[in-house]
Formats: structure tokens, C-alpha cells, sequence
């Protein structure tokens, strides 16, 4: 193909913002949070550890007790105990109690730089269906604190596995 460098990955449009109700809390994911989440996951790019794919990803998570959880990728030489940035926030939250959350912004790139959206793996996706109500978690996708989109879990994971499965 060529010029793949040049090609912008297209999203499909999606609201710009949503309301979670958790723990009977209602949390509004308007501009305001996802710009503040937006920059912590940015900041987060700078503790990434990626000495093998130098592809930097930042995550921050908004919890129910209104505290940023933040994370980044960390790889490993023996590649499969590689961490996720995504997983890594939500390890980092419930390890401090909280298991409810409403929304987690996601950026990465090569080398830190941001040219694209980054969706979560399908494996922190399943992460996010263990602990979130599809309908009512809202993931991040941006390039910058302006350019963004929110998307419901539920449109990400269509039919997901989630704890209830099991009941
Ligand atoms: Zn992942």
C-alpha cells in the first residue's frame, strides 16, 4: 500500500458525552472529565515502559469515589507478562478497594506520539466487562484533549462475557 504512516485510523462517530450511574451515583461524562482524563492518561506516556515495542500507551480511570486511577503499559522480556496500560489502571484501582467505574480515557502511539486512537485489546476489554455495566461505561478514544470519542463498553464488546454469565 505505501504511505501507511500517513493513514489516520477512521472511527465511527460516536456521543461526546454520557452519564453513568454507578453505585446509585450519577456521574456525568461531559467535556470537563474528558478532558481531565484525557491529559492524566497523556501524562501517563512518560512511565510507560516499552524497551521492545517502544509503543507508549496511557490510560487514566475515573472510579466511582471520583479518583483518576491511572496507568501505562509495561512490557517485559519475556513478552507474555506484558501489562496493558488499561489493565494496569484497573489493577492499580481495585487493589485500593474500588471495583466501580465510569469511564477510562486511552491514548498511545509510537514512541509516545499520538497520530492515531487507540482502542483498548480485547483482553482489557473483558477486563472492563468484569467490573463495569456496559451500557453505563464510557471509554475515551483521543488524539488530544480536544479531539475525542466516548463510546459505551456495550458497543466495543458486543455480547461480552460479563460475571452474570456465570449466574
Ligand atoms: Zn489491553
Amino acid at each position: 500500500m505505501g504511505n501507511e504512516d500517513k493513514i489516520q485510523k477512521e472511527l465511527p462517530a460516536c456521543e461526546k458525552t454520557g452519564v453513568a450511574t454507578v453505585n446509585g451515583q450519577v456521574v456525568a461524562i461531559n467535556d470537563r472529565t474528558c478532558r481531565e482524563l484525557i491529559k492524566e492518561a497523556m501524562n501517563m506516556l512518560n512511565y510507560s515502559y516499552t524497551p521492545y515495542s517502544n509503543f507508549k500507551v496511557g490510560a487514566a480511570l475515573l472510579g466511582v469515589d471520583n479518583k483518576i486511577y491511572t496507568g501505562c503499559n509495561i512490557e517485559n522480556a519475556s513478552y507474555t507478562p506484558t501489562n496493558c496500560a488499561e489493565r494496569t489502571a484497573f489493577f492499580k484501582a481495585v487493589s485500593n478497594g474500588v471495583k466501580e467505574f465510569a469511564a477510562i480515557a486511552i491514548v498511545g502511539g509510537k514512541e509516545g506520539k499520538i497520530e492515531n486512537y487507540c482502542p483498548p485489546c480485547g483482553v482489557c476489554r473483558q477486563v472492563m466487562m468484569e467490573f463495569c455495566d456496559p451500557d453505563q461505561f464510557y471509554v475515551i478514544l483521543a488524539k488530544s484533549e480536544e479531539d475525542y470519542w466516548v463510546y459505551p463498553l456495550a458497543e466495543i464488546m458486543p455480547m461480552g462475557f460479563s460475571p452474570k454469565d456465570l449466574k
